[in-house]
């Protein structure tokens, strides 16, 4: 279960996802989450960073796409300055959204990778389809106590992931 849930690569922050580093690893199609991985909640539209880092994947063919597990309003209005395919109501850890995604970019998963900031939808979903898994930090995490006991689930395989890590930099 740890194995399985923990993430391929963990960044502190989107922006530190280069197209290089992407190109290097061999991911070609990105399967974006939008809620506190590109911008917290509260946030309507992209902003500059988001636009530029997009760019710069566009700019190497890097293709991207959003499954949100929010409604069609919230996607809708923060793909609008973006135009890339887009499935609102993606129901993750669920396969729909993202086998969509996928067929949407004509992507294979062995060069596809999901990018979010939940173990137990973002991952999981990215596991389900045999794509590989970026995972960063929530922007602006809930306090509710549904996300705080997700937040202590995840726990247990982040110490994995780190663990995992140290091995292979040894
Ligand atoms: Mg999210």
């Amino acid at each position: 279960m740890r194995k399985y849930l923990c993430p391929d690569y963990y960044f502190d922050t989107y922006r530190e996802i280069t197209p290089a580093f992407l190109l290097e690893v061999g991911i070609r199609y990105l399967i974006l989450d939008i809620d506190n991985t590109l911008a917290p909640y509260e946030q309507p539209e992209p902003d500059e960073q988001i636009l530029g880092w997009l760019a710069a994947l566009d700019a190497v063919g890097i293709r991207a796409a959003f499954v949100s597990n929010n409604k069609a309003p919230r996607v809708e209005l923060f793909n609008a300055k973006i135009g890339i395919p887009m499935f609102p109501e993606g129901k993750k850890p669920l396969r729909r959204g993202t086998v969509r995604a996928m067929e949407a970019m004509s992507a294979i998963p062995e060069q596809t990778a999901t990018l979010g900031d939940q173990i137990f939808t973002d991952v999981w979903a990215g596991r389900r389809i045999g794509a590989r898994t970026i995972l960063v930090p929530p922007i602006k995490d809930k306090r509710d106590p549904f996300t705080r006991l997700k937040r202590l689930l995840e726990r247990p395989i982040m110490r994995y992931y780190r663990k995992r890590k140290e091995r292979v930099s040894k």
